[in-house]
């Protein structure tokens, strides 16, 4: 019996979706030969590669706006150092929003100078900072749009007159945004779009080129996009598989469809987090996120029995990450809301047991 699947990534990704992809690796189109078998560059797999990345450009309603979609390697974590390669002259702006903001500074103070424009270290990253200032003569602003590990969202975006980049890896394709203000979007696929292995880069073409470092080829944006995502063996598994979700999401209504659906899982999951007075949220209400809730049982004594219950439940990937504890419930674009009902009701359960 298929389980209830919560985990923060990988993630669910759609029934269709992995029974096409399981029939692709033995046999592709009926072609006798696997799709993990072939050239990269024959033309069954140059179709699917172009048919992805025309496919992110649609949903993010980006079309012929003068942006590129990339398909990279090396995960999101890469990108924290590309990013800078290719956008860091002398400055850059970044908001901290946790584990995953710092390592993205991290690796970009490799290069050069990074300034911290607001932080909420100060509350463990259960808040989203605002009313900052993102000074003008800065390369770029960096931000995470989602914490996957706090469970925190950004519900808005600075006014920016510098290049916006935002690291998107857990709500991409979740929800509606005006996407033409960001300059860089990245994300690993393992959550809304994929399995891992890729990286989607959605890049503007002409923030590029201003940077006076010579730039290693594989990690050159102009080079990438030169090649046509092909500037090496793409991992084609990976995106023929996120290829297959984006055409599910188009069949949903795109993002406006399948922000529909995640907002009622969101409402279901906080109205009980809320009500239940064995739960406590992590995350402050204005800032939660659609994606991963977060939150703990206010009397320890209880886990033993509730995760016993979860177990029989068929319910699994609810554990928090180590440096939040408790729970984290993530409800990325393949749950359903039957899974997101099905853990409420355990949470119940529980209160009518306790
Ligand atoms: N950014 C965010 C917001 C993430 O959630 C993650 C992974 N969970 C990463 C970056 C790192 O992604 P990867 O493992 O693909 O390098």
């Amino acid at each position: 019996m298929k389980k209830h699947n919560f985990s923060a990534g990988p993630s669910i990704l759609p029934q269709e979706v992995l029974l096409k992809a399981s029939e692709a690796i033995v046999d592709y189109d009926n072609s006798g030969l696997s799709l993990i078998e072939i050239s990269h560059r024959s033309k069954a797999f140059v179709d699917v590669m172009e048919k992805a990345r025309a496919l992110v450009l649609e949903l993010l309603g980006l079309e012929g706006k003068g942006y590129k979609a990339l398909f990279l390697q090396g995960g999101a974590s890469s990108q924290f150092l590309m990013v800078a390669m290719n956008l860091l002259e002398k400055r850059a702006g970044y908001l901290n929003t946790g584990a995953w903001s710092q390592k993205a500074i991290k690796e970009a103070k490799l290069l050069d100078d990074i300034y911290e424009v607001a932080s909420s270290g100060e509350a463990n990253f259960n808040y989203i900072p605002k009313g900052y200032d993102i000074p003008s003569d800065y390369d770029y602003f960096h931000c995470t749009s989602n914490n996957t590990i706090f469970g925190t969202q950004m519900k808005a975006f600075p006014k920016c007159d510098i290049p916006m980049v935002c690291d998107m890896s857990s709500d991409i394709f979740s929800r509606q945004l005006d996407f033409s203000q960001f300059d860089i979007i990245y994300a690993g696929a393992q959550k809304n779009m994929g399995p891992a292995g890729t990286t989607l880069v959605v890049v503007k073409e002409d923030i590029l080129g201003k940077v006076s470092r010579k730039i290693p080829s594989i990690m050159d944006y102009k080079i990438h996009i030169k090649q046509g995502s092909m500037f090496n063996t793409p991992p084609v598994f990976a995106v023929y598989t996120s290829m297959l979700t984006l055409e599910w999401l188009k069949g949903l209504g795109g993002i406006p469809g399948i922000e529909i659906e995640n907002e009622k899982k969101a409402r279901l999951m906080y109205s009980e987090i809320d009500l239940n007075p064995l739960f406590k949220g992590f995350a402050m209400k204005e800032d939660r996120s659609d994606m991963n809730a977060t939150f703990n049982l206010v009397n320890d004594n209880l886990k033993d029995t509730f995760e016993t219950m979860l177990k029989e439940a068929g319910i699994s990937g609810v554990n928090g990450h180590r440096s939040v504890g408790g729970y984290r419930a993530s409800m990325y674009n393949a749950l359903p809301l039957d899974s997101v009902k099905a853990l409420v009701e355990v949470m119940s359960e529980l209160e009518s047991k306790a």
